[in-house]
């Protein structure tokens, strides 16, 4: 199937930063792309071909939208996935493929198949609801303190909570849930793997994820990931069985563990390009989302080995802030080095809320790290 300069067309669920950065890859190949996505101000609007706007949970949207495409992807799992089923079935080619983004989508599923597939992941209870929570904590089946988790709609960190007592269970929403064992974990890692549908498989440096604890998002992310050799091939190993036993096309991105005991587990998978994987942009022969859309048109897979060590600090939105946003400091940290800022184009902050990137370049890693602390501190994501 040859995607160049044809009728042949690609659609993406969802428009968010995400889809913009896939379009830079549909722009430089000029491959024709529809996107769909419930907001008119989308980041991913503007690099589009066709934009629609709507609703990406509702079946019939799901399927029309489908219906005029030749491939179907998504930078976001939570889909109509019936719609994708049939659009399946009719002949579109949908990567990742539905019963892909089923098993993802819902937390409790996902992590009955890396028990099934035994994958190695922490201790967990699924629930249907919050009393039977209760009752297993009266008959000592589990024990304070746990990770309670939202089986559908978390995302960064807004469905995990840190469960201590009573009183932080009478805090949680009516909902099907999974509580899992407290890891104590010594560093947090990422593996992403492409597989394209003939099979070509291939995975980029090991990541290291440095986390707010505080609101439970990614803050940094450190490619490679400070960890010696055996680690981190072991993080490969694990990573490349979850992709086998998923058989996904496109990208995945394994979430892992490295426990303070030396151990790594599974904690959870993304069925798409991912924020610890942006600094591939620049710091990789080819970037996460260029090897996304490689994987899902059938192309070769590009050379994913690292050019040069990189830290990406995310700009999230300052917490007192909300409205249409400025990026306070930005032309004080463009005239540093190797640093390259990304903007998404939201129109409005929020709190927290993911609004750019900015990826460092340095041959030594530690040093990166200092200059993006640096930049952290520099750039205010605020409202004027
Ligand atoms: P999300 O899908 O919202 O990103 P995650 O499942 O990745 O949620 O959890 C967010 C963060 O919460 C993790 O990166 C980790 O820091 C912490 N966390 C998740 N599960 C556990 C666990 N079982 N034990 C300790 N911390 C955890």
């Amino acid at each position: 199937m040859n995607f160049f300069s044809n009728s042949k067309s690609l659609g993406i669920l969802g428009g968010g930063q995400l889809g913009k950065m896939l379009l830079y890859v549909t722009r430089k190949w000029d491959i024709k792309t529809y996107v769909l996505d419930p907001s008119e101000d989308c980041p991913a609007k503007l690099a589009c071909n066709f934009f629609f706007k709507g609703d990406l949970s509702d079946f019939d949207t799901v399927y029309k939208f489908g219906k005029q495409v030749e491939t179907l992807t998504i930078e976001i799992e939570n889909v109509n996935v019936e719609a994708l089923e049939k659009l399946e079935k009719e002949g579109v080619r949908v990567f990742p493929q539905s019963n892909v983004i089923r098993i993802i989508k819902n937390k409790c599923i996902q992590k009955d198949f890396f028990k099934k597939n035994k994958i190695p992941t922490s201790n967990f209870n699924t629930y249907k609801n919050i009393d039977q929570i209760k009752k297993d904590l009266l008959n000592k089946k589990i024990a304070f303190p746990f990770i309670w988790k939202s089986a559908v709609s978390g995302y960064d960190g807004y469905g995990v909570k840190a469960i201590y007592s009573e009183k932080d269970i009478e805090l949680l929403n009516e909902q099907e849930s999974l509580v899992e064992e407290f890891i104590k974990i010594e560093k947090e890692l990422a593996v992403i793997v492409s597989r394209s549908e003939n099979g070509q498989v291939n995975s980029f440096p090991v990541l290291e994820m440095k986390f707010n604890n505080d609101i439970n998002q990614v803050e940094y992310v450190l490619s490679p990931a400070r960890i010696d050799k055996k680690l981190y091939e072991k993080a490969k190993d694990i990573s490349y069985k979850v992709s086998e036993c998923l058989n996904h096309v496109g990208l995945i991105v394994v979430e892992l563990f490295l426990t303070t005991n030396g151990d790594i587990i599974v904690n959870e998978i993304a069925p798409r390009p991912h924020n610890s994987g942006h600094l591939t942009i620049e710091s990789c022969y080819t970037c996460q989302f260029e090897q996304h859309i490689r994987a899902i048109l059938n192309l070769p897979l590009g050379h994913s080995k690292m050019k040069t060590p990189a830290v990406m600090v995310n700009l999230i939105g300052d917490e007192n802030h909300t409205g249409p946003v400025y990026y306070k400091n930005i032309d004080q940290i463009l005239a540093i080095d190797s640093v390259i800022p990304h903007i998404y184009g939201k129109k409005e902050t929020r709190p927290y809320r993911k609004m750019g990137h900015v990826t460092v370049l340095n041959s030594q890693i530690e040093k990166a790290l200092q200059i993006a602390k640096k930049i952290k501190k520099t750039i205010k994501v605020i409202s004027k």
